[in-house]
C-alpha cells in the first residue's frame, strides 16, 4: 500500500462527495442526516488554496438537545448488548475506515492543510488502529472491568489538529464501554467526522449511537450545559478547558480535558545528533506544529549545542513547504488566518524580546495560510515564546549544562503533557524520563501515538487518559454508583405507584 502516486482518483471521489452536498451539510442525529433547527451556516474552507469547500450547519441549542435525546434513546439497549457484539460494530468500523483511507486522507488534507503524507501514513491509519483496538477491549470488557458500567451519554468536543484521529480517540472508547455519544468537531475541520457518520450508517450502528453536532464554541458550550449529558470529554485549548471545568462544576458530570503543553526536547551532548535532528523534524515542523505535545523547547547541551545547531539549520534549509496534496512535500498550511495570526504575532513579540529568530528560506504559496519552519535561538526561559504555547512550526532553543539543570529547565512550565530525551546513556535516558512532570515521556523518540497507551497530561495540560486500559476509565462508573442511582429512582417512584 505504498503508493504515492498523485491520488486523482481519491481527489476525484472528494469532489464528487462535496458536490452531492452543495446545498449544506446537515447535523447527523438518530442515525439521520437531519435539518438543523435553525438556518445559520458556516463556511468551511480549504487553508492551502483559499478556496471553499463545503457550507455545514451550526448547530442550535434545539439541535443539540435533540442529539442528546437520540443518544439517551439508544443507551439502554447499546449499554445493554454483550461487548463481543459492541465489538463487532468498531471492528467494522475500522475496516469501513480502511476501505476509505484514500478518500479520508484527500479530505482530511484538503480541510485541514496537513501534508496527504502525513494524513495517509499517520492520522488515517491510527484510525482505524484505534477502532481496531478498541474492539479488542469491548470483547473483554465484561470480564476486565467487572463491576464497572458505562457512564451514558458521553458529549465530546474536539479540536481541528488531528481531526478524525481525535474523533477516534473519544468515540472509539467510549463505545467499546457500552456509552452513547454526542461529538462536535471544530468548525474549521468538520468534514471527515461528516463522513465518519456515513460510516456509521453503513455498518448499521444503532440510531442514535453516535451522534454528530457541528458548529462553533456556542455549540460546544451547550453540550456542556445540557442537563442530560453525563460526562464532557474535550481536547482543546487550557482557556476553553477551564470555562468547561467551571460549567460543569457541581454537576456531577465526569469530565476529562487534554489541553495544550509546551513540551521540552533534550538533547544531552552523548546523543545521536543526526538522529535528534530528525526528531526535531518530527516534533516541531510535523502538522506544521500545531500538535498539542509538540516538542518546542528544544534543550540542547552546552557542548554539542553549536555543532547540534548548525545541523538543524541545514536540514531545514530543505524542507519544502507548500501544497499539502503534493506528495513530496514536508510541510503544509495553517488551519485557518486567525491561527496564522497568532503565530505571527507571537513571532512578532518574540524579536521584540530579543531573540535571534532562523526560519527557512523556502519560497511560499502565494496564496494560503503558509509560515515557514521556524527557530528562535538564545531565549532566556522566561520570555514569551519560551512559555507560550505557539501552536505552529516554530520551537524555541536553549542551552544546560548538566542533568540536573536540564530537568529544571524542562518542568519549568504550566503544561505537563509530554517530553522527548535524545542520549546514547540509556540510564541517563530513563533517569531524566522519571523526573519529567509529564504524561508522555518518548526517549530518542518524538510524538509516537499508539491505541494501548495513555496519553494525557498534568497540570494545566489537562487530566485524564486516553488509550489503554487507564483510558477506557473515563468511559465507566463503578457499579455501585449505578446502585445508588437506582436507588434515589426508586425512593423518587411515586407512592401511588406501589401495589
Ligand atoms: P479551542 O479550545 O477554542 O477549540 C477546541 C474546540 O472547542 C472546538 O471544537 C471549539 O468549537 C470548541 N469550543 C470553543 N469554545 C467553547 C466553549 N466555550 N465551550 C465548549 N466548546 C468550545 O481551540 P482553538 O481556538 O481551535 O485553538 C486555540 C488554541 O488551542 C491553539 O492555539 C492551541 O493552543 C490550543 N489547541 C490545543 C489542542 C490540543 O490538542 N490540545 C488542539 C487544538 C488547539
Amino acid at each position: 500500500t505504498m503508493d504515492y502516486g498523485p491520488a486523482p482518483e481519491a481527489e476525484n471521489h472528494v469532489a464528487a462527495w462535496l458536490a452531492q452536498h452543495e446545498k449544506g451539510f446537515r447535523h447527523f442525529i438518530g442515525g439521520a442526516f437531519v435539518r438543523s433547527s435553525g438556518k445559520a451556516t458556516f463556511d468551511v474552507t480549504n487553508p492551502a488554496r483559499d478556496t471553499l469547500l463545503a457550507k455545514v450547519a451550526e448547530g442550535t441549542a434545539e439541535d443539540v438537545d435533540a442529539a442528546v435525546k437520540a443518544a439517551r434513546k439508544a443507551f439502554p439497549a447499546w449499554s445493554a448488548l454483550p461487548g463481543h457484539e459492541r465489538a463487532r460494530y468498531l471492528y467494522a468500523i475500522a475496516r469501513h475506515v480502511q476501505k476509505r483511507e484514500r478518500f479520508l486522507s484527500v479530505l482530511e488534507t484538503m480541510d485541514n492543510g496537513k501534508p496527504i503524507r502525513e494524513s495517509r501514513d499517520i492520522d488515517i491509519p491510527l484510525v482505524a488502529r484505534h477502532f481496531y483496538h478498541h474492539a479488542g477491549w469491548a470483547e473483554l470488557i465484561d470480564s476486565e472491568f467487572a463491576g464497572y458500567g458505562p457512564v451514558g451519554v458521553c458529549g465530546q468536543i474536539i479540536p481541528w489538529n488531528f481531526p478524525l484521529l481525535m474523533l477516534a480517540w473519544k468515540i472509539a472508547p467510549a463505545l467499546a464501554a457500552g456509552n452513547t455519544v454526542v461529538l462536535k468537531p471544530a468548525e474549521f475541520t468538520p468534514l471527515t467526522a461528516l463522513a465518519f457518520a456515513e460510516i456509521c450508517r453503513e455498518v448499521g450502528l444503532p440510531e442514535g449511537v453516535v451522534n454528530i453536532v457541528c458548529g462553533d464554541g456556542a455549540t460546544g458550550a451547550a453540550l456542556v450545559a445540557h442537563a442530560d449529558v453525563d460526562k464532557i470529554a474535550f481536547t482543546g485549548s487550557t482557556e476553553v478547558g477551564r470555562l468547561i471545568r467551571q460549567a460543569t462544576a457541581g454537576s456531577g458530570k465526569k469530565l476529562s480535558l487534554e489541553l495544550g503543553g509546551k513540551s521540552p526536547f533534550i538533547v544531552y551532548e552523548d546523543a545521536d545528533l543526526d538522529g535528534a535532528v530528525e526528531g526535531v523534524v518530527d516534533a516541531i515542523w510535523f502538522n506544521q506544529g500545531q500538535v498539542c505535545c509538540a516538542g518546542s523547547r528544544l534543550l540542547i547541551q552546552e557542548g554539542v549545542s553549536d555543532l547540534f545547531l548548525r545541523k538543524l539549520q541545514r536540514r531545514m534549509e530543505t524542507l519544502r513547504v507548500g501544497d499539502p496534496l503534493d506528495k513530496s512535500v514536508d510541510m503544509g498550511a495553517i488551519v485557518a488566518p486567525v491561527q496564522l495570526q497568532r503565530i505571527r504575532d507571537l513571532v512578532a513579540k518574540g524579536k521584540a524580546e530579543g531573540g535571534t529568530l532562523w526560519q527557512s528560506p523556502c519560497d511560499l504559496p502565494s496564496k494560503g495560510n503558509f509560515f515557514p519552519p521556524s527557530i528562535f535561538i538564545d531565549v532566556e526561559p522566561s520570555s514569551t515564546v519560551s512559555e507560550v504555547e505557539i501552536f505552529g512550526p516554530v520551537a524555541v532553543a536553549m542551552t544546560f549544562r548538566t542533568p540536573d539543570e536540564a530537568i529544571q529547565l524542562a518542568n519549568h512550565t504550566r503544561y505537563g503533557l509530554a517530553a522527548s530525551i535524545w542520549s546514547e546513556n540509556i540510564n541517563r535516558a530513563l533517569d531524566t524520563a522519571a523526573r519529567m512532570k509529564a504524561g508522555v515521556v518518548w526517549v530518542n523518540s518524538t510524538n509516537l501515538f499508539d491505541a494501548a497507551a495513555g496519553f494525557g497530561g498534568y497540570r494545566e495540560s489537562g487530566f485524564g487518559r486516553e488509550g489503554g486500559r487507564e483510558g477506557l476509565y473515563e468511559y465507566l462508573k463503578p457499579a455501585w454508583e449505578k446502585g445508588l442511582a437506582d436507588a434515589a429512582d426508586a425512593k423518587a417512584a411515586p407512592l401511588s405507584a406501589a401495589p
